[in-house]
């Protein structure tokens, strides 16, 4: 019998990242199972379960493409790839300067690649406008963090610590189809009664706060907790009338108030008139499981005996016109009970992207340099420029957001070549309707992927790159632990990992920068870069982390400023990383969601994730278990909206807004508000639902709105075929 090697890895797919083992041997397929680690306790979802499957989809791209005369992507070595890139994007700056190139990452790269990434675009291409599909996911709840507790990490404390608390409010957050495993994390806080979801549909995870409780005050209330289930884009009004309760009725951590936080008075009065009854009116949350679930965390506080209370928000309520307010909310109900910077207590944002952390540390972000640090920043700038052996000043200054970008690429003024790395821009953007017409409009589109994406599909030039099993790296976990990824598999001969393609282009472009393409080495770099910033990885080398592992070590969260340091798993423990160690309590008003419901659009739509895919689905709409399980988009429907309108259960449905439209099968359930559908996001084609979603932007994260616009909903007979073919173009 042949021998087998099992390498210790990680989840392909999202946050949570799950510990598992690759089994490759050569009498049989590539096998994965799950691991013992801490945030999956040796659990897995179907996705991971499946995840070997990506290694030998029957399209994998296997060789570099590029587009012909005829209009057809042929294969190419790769000198010919990238000599074609490298002159295309010389000749795009010489005609139109720096910024008519343009950088789209994603948060699923390694932290290397990611580093890498913002280094090719800030050293060699000296351009401003790189951003990344992070900005899709964690942004707003990025900027309130920033801003009220001095730092953004996802999750400032470790996931098992939910374990020990008596209250969780999870706001916006479906977890038990996103993230099965981290479920185990609420058995306890259930079996108290004391988990409290908020979310316009019943759930999975709502549905973990039990069999509701008949009688007594309604409002959800369940055997194991409460469901809260407000009209979409209210959340905000939600906590406006939970902080006015824990205020008005005395139940806030006065001391704590007055010794670890400012702002308390100006919230005190810009919450003043948020009352329970009119809360009720703006959000259909009923007064009293307001009130109940005000005193249900209160209870839970430090400050009045409990063992502590956690607030976790998700993007059903951060991806919004008003996610950063929302977020800030989020924090200032958790700031007022007490629970920030405390044991078994807090506030946190669930993180989605695989690396959707570490993503938006080391330089993707249109205004961020490694480590965290502000690119308008004299003193980052200088240290990084000194880490990359260039000049401050031939750093270019802060870029714009994804959205933004997008809007303006191929228009006069706008980018002229985009470089895509680890996102499929045409299922995951808002409005992408029209995007396709912008990416027609460049002179230069280059996807690098392991698939044939609808986005690649558009490419002038397509690189294949390695994948999860195929690399070594890190990645960084919604807790801000810092994590190895291994290479267990050998990719297919003629694919590349992106810290070799970005070190070719910088070659054949000129640069002297140096760019190495061992990931260790890389990481090391990573590392010196990020000294001294937020996110300090320099204690941290992929030495230290396999030893680490191979110990039954704990891991390391961020920051680990020197080699002697264990790590940070609970932050703000002393004091905040404010100027004056104070968190700040800011006032934020509500004004609902930038799309209103009205005569030609009287429903309101929202967005989400099934179980069975990620993100666009561009990689689990290629596993047959999955594909299978969940083979197109669908729309639910509550039956007494879907009577009204004379659709049965399985007619298919159109969805119209202001910006296209979109179609699936109706799908009856009494899960959610009969004033709302429910579509998720993972399809194509006609069942793309980000067609018709909203690009309005937070004005702070400039996060787009894609958990709530208004649409029509009407029974589609058939498709026409003048509809297939706009589709289709
Ligand atoms: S998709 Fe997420 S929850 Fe599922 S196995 Fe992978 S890391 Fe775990």
């Amino acid at each position: 019998m042949a021998a087998s090697l099992a390498v210790a890895s990680h989840c392909p797919y999202c946050a949570l990242q799950c510990g598992m083992s690759i089994t490759v041997g050569e009498d049989r397929p590539i096998q994965v199972e799950p691991r013992q680690f801490p945030t999956n306790g040796g659990g897995m979802c179907q996705k991971g379960w499946t995840s070997a499957s990506l290694l030998t989809t029957p399209d994998r791209l296997t060789e570099p493409l590029v587009r012909d005369a005829r209009g057809r992507l042929v294969p190419v070595g790769w000198d010919v790839a990238l000599d074609r890139i490298a002159a295309a994007l010389i000749s795009t700056q010489a005609a139109h300067g720096s910024d008519a190139v343009a950088v789209f990452g994603g948060g699923g790269l390694t932290n290397e690649k990611a580093y890498a990434l913002g280094k090719f675009a800030r050293a060699v291409l000296r351009t401003s406008r790189i951003d990344y599909n992070g900005r899709f996911c964690m942004s707003s709840a990025a900027a309130a963090a920033n801003a009220s507790l001095g730092l953004d990490r996802g999750l400032p404390f470790p996931l098992v610590d939910l374990g020990g608390a008596d209250a969780v409010l999870l706001l916006g957050s479906n977890l038990a189809e996103t993230m099965p495993p981290a479920v185990q994390h609420l058995a306890e806080v259930r079996r108290k009664g004391g988990l409290v979801v908020v979310d316009p549909r019943r759930s999975a995870t709502a549905s973990l706060t039990g069999d509701p409780v008949a009688g007594v005050d309604g409002g959800g209330r369940g055997t194991d907790g409460a469901h809260l289930q407000p009209l979409p884009g209210t959340d905000l009004a939600l906590l406006l009338g939970l902080i006015h309760v824990v205020l008005i009725d005395g139940l806030a951590d006065a001391e704590y108030l007055a010794s670890r936080t400012r702002g308390a008075e100006e919230l005190r009065r810009s919450v003043v008139s948020w009352w329970p009854e009119r809360v009720a009116t703006v959000t259909g949350v009923p007064a009293n499981a307001i009130r109940r679930t005000a005193r249900l965390l209160a209870a839970a506080a430090p400050v009045h005996g409990g063992r502590g209370a956690y607030i976790l928000t998700g993007r059903g309520v951060e991806q919004s016109v008003q996610g950063t307010a929302t977020v800030t909310a989020a924090i200032n109900l958790a700031l007022v009970l007490g629970l920030v910077g405390r044991v078994g207590s807090g506030y946190g944002a669930i993180t989605g992207q695989g690396n959707g952390q570490g993503g938006r540390e080391h330089g993707q972000k249109s205004d961020q340099l490694p480590g965290y640090r502000s690119i308008s920043d004299a003193a980052a700038r200088a240290h990084v420029a000194g880490v990359w052996g260039i000049d401050p000043d031939d750093l270019p200054g802060p870029g714009v957001p994804a959205v933004q970008l997008l809007r303006e690429l191929g228009t006069p003024t706008g980018p002229r070549a985009l470089l895509v790395h680890g996102s499929n821009l045409l299922v995951s953007a808002p409005a992408s309707g029209s995007l396709a017409d912008r990416l027609r409009a460049l002179d230069l589109l280059v996807v690098c992927d392991v698939v044939p994406s609808e986005t690649a599909q558009l490419a002038d030039v397509v690189l294949p790159v390695t994948q999860w099993a195929e690399e070594e790296g890190t990645m960084t976990s919604l807790e801000g632990r810092v994590i190895r990824r291994r290479l267990a598999v050998e990719p297919p001969s003629e694919v590349r990992s992106e810290l070799w393609v970005l070190a070719e282009l910088a070659a054949r472009l000129g640069s002297p920068v140096r760019f190495d393409t061992d990931a260790a080495t890389v990481f090391d770099e990573l590392a010196r870069a990020s000294a001294g910033g937020r996110a300090d990885y320099a204690g941290l080398s992929h030495r230290r982390l396999d030893d680490d592992e191979a110990a039954s070590g704990p891991g390391f969260f961020w920051p680990v400023p020197d080699p002697d340091h264990p790590g940070t798993p609970r932050m703000f423990l002393d004091s905040f990383p404010t100027p004056d160690g104070r968190a700040r309590l800011v006032a934020v008003e509500h004004h609902g969601p930038d799309e209103a419901v009205r005569d030609d659009a009287p429903i309101h739509l929202v967005t989400g994730r099934v179980l069975q895919h990620y993100q666009s689905g561009a990689q689990t709409r290629r596993v047959a278990e999955l594909s299978s399980a969940v083979p197109e988009a669908f729309v639910e429907i509550h039956p007494v909206l879907a009577l009204r309108l004379g659709v049965q259960d399985g007619d298919l449905v159109r969805l119209t807004s202001s910006r296209g439209w979109v179609q699936g099968r109706a799908r009856w359930t009494d899960r959610i508000r009969p004033d709302t559908v429910f579509m998720p996001f993972h399809f194509t084609g006609l069942g793309s639902v980000n067609r018709v979603t909203n690009d309005a932007t937070d004005p702070i994260s400039g996060m787009p709105e894609f958990k709530v616009c208004a649409v029509e909903v009407a029974r589609a007979v058939e498709v026409a075929t003048a509809d297939r073919e706009e589709v289709r173009a």
